[in-house]
């Protein structure tokens, strides 16, 4: 048949995760679920819930809280076109077809930039279009809206973890698919002392980890009475040394001046270092409010430093922020970021709430366990069952449940081997001991355990076997 000739001439296809995306292996997950298993255990001791919030939300919903300006909106988010919008959506941008392969993968230009055609694209797309969430603080506000959850006990405490997405050029601790574990703080009051316990929730969490080298640097970038008037301060002096400025920063002067400060571009170091500080402008509120998160993490045993260029680049901030930096990471070392947000709720029409929260960047974290050793080394199997015979077979799979229930990691091979070649399929597996069952064993009664360590072997009856496992287990580090 011709359609079969042609067929088996073409290459096969091959498939790889895309750009910026991968997959988590063993034994390397063994890790990630580790880090998870101990935010559920601090977490909780904190009383914190879990929440598990949708991976897809409406574009409407980021470009309202995160702010139209931001880089995430403008040009990081995957869009998913539902329904028939009326405006040209491509993954990640809008308007006309990219020009270049480069052009679609990095420079998405930002689509909000010109306010007439923001105005009419939000208000088009806000609910046709979906995206892929590039963060969940939102999503958790929504939900806390969604749920009346004001008329729960406050302040209600959600912790969440998850995959997120941000069409970022990918390289070391940047990935277009990467995982958050974070954790919000909604409703009740705006007391430094809760704002103080987040942080020592992370820091106890990183602690638990012996995550290394960590540093926590705190700041308060004031609320909507005195940021305003520090904003147009700060907009003005850098008006006037505009052209020392590179393109980026020159940029933010009009859309987001804050974030200048957090520029890392070395000619422009000295520049920024001359700036008005916001510690010098805050309201006597923001003030107060600050000095005493200092005292209430003193009181925690939590160290800071205090850093007045660290601001975040998300619209809904005030007050207090912080960030964590960890070792083994390169200029991606921020493993966590997060602060006050008293006023996002209302903002996406929910009531006036207080809120706050943190959202930790899981793939660095991991990436810092690793290059610090705290990563576990492949995890072998506890007992490897090696058996010939029918009823040997049977017995294997009775031993298999038994040693199973009690927690041992067991490999029972599907089909008979001789004994030589299973012995070193355990060796290859890690193994820790072959159980041997021949015909003899079986009859006997008296199975042969031989520790792979050392070569050594024993007899011993069914539940010798168990009692002395357990022992070992019990003895070993
Ligand atoms: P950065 O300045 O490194 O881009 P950010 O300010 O965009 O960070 P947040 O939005 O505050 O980051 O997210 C909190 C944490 O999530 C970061 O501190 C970081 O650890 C992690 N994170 C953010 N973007 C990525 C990404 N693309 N890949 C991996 N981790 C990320
Ligand atoms: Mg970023």
């Amino acid at each position: 048949m011709s359609e079969g000739a042609t067929k088996k001439e073409e290459k096969p296809r091959k498939f790889q995760a895309i750009r910026g995306t991968r997959d988590l292996l063993p034994p390397e997950t063994a890790l990630w679920n580790r880090v998870e298993q101990t935010a559920h255990q601090v977490f909780a001791t904190f009383g914190f819930g879990e929440i598990r919030l949708p991976a897809v939300e409406t574009l409407g919903l980021f470009a309202r809280s995160l702010g139209a300006e931001t880089d995430i909106v403008g040009k990081e988010m995957f869009l998913l076109a539902e329904r028939e919008p009326s405006v040209v959506v491509h993954p990640g941008r809008f308007g006309p077809p990219p020009q270049s392969e480069q052009d679609r993968r990095d420079e998405v230009p930002p689509v909000f930039s010109e306010p007439s055609m923001r105005e009419s694209v939000e208000r088009q797309i806000a609910e046709s279009v979906l995206v892929l969430r590039p963060e969940a603080t939102a999503s958790v506000c929504r939900a806390y809206i969604e749920h009346n959850m004001q008329q729960m006990p406050q302040p209600v405490k959600l912790y969440y973890m998850g995959p997120m997405f941000r069409r970022e050029r990918p390289q070391k601790g940047r990935y277009r698919q990467f995982y958050q574990i974070g954790a919000e703080v909604l409703g009740g009051s705006d007391a430094p002392a809760i704002d103080a316990e987040v942080i020592e929730m992370v820091m106890t969490f990183f602690d638990r980890l012996e995550l290394q080298g960590i540093q926590l640097d705190i700041n308060s970038i004031g609320d909507r009475n005195c940021r305003p008037k520090y904003v147009e301060l700060l907009r003005a002096e850098l008006l006037k040394v505009k052209d020392k400025l590179g393109a980026d920063s020159q940029r933010r002067i009009e859309t987001n001046p804050l974030r200048v400060l957090d520029s890392k571009l070395e000619s422009e170091q000295p520049v920024i270092a001359k700036l008005p500080r916001i510690a010098d402008h805050l309201c006597e509120d923001c003030k107060t409010h600050y000095a005493e998160v200092k005292r209430q993490l003193d009181l925690r045993g939590v160290k800071y430093h205090e850093n007045w260029r660290l601001v975040r680049g998300l619209d809904y901030y005030m007050r207090t922020t912080f960030e964590i930096t960890a070792q083994g990471l390169g200029s991606q070392n921020a493993v966590c970021g997060g602060g006050r947000y008293d006023g996002l709720v209302e903002l996406l029409g929910g009531p006036p709430t207080k809120g706050i929260g943190f959202a930790i960047g899981e793939d660095r974290l991991i990436l810092s366990l690793q290059e610090s050793g705290k990563a576990p080394a492949q995890q072998g199997r506890d007992v490897y069952i090696a058996w010939m015979g029918e009823r040997a077979q049977a017995t294997g799979i009775r031993a298999a449940k038994d040693l199973r229930k009690a927690g041992f990691s067991v490999e029972l091979p599907s089909v008979e081997q001789k004994f030589g070649k299973a012995l070193g399929q355990a060796d290859k597996l890690g193994a820790k001991y072959a159980l041997i069952l021949g015909d003899n064993e079986v009859s006997e009664g008296l199975w042969t355990l031989k520790t792979l360590a050392d070569g050594s072997q024993a007899k011993c009856t069914e539940p010798d076997l168990l009692e002395y496992l357990r022992k070992q287990r019990a003895l070993s580090p």
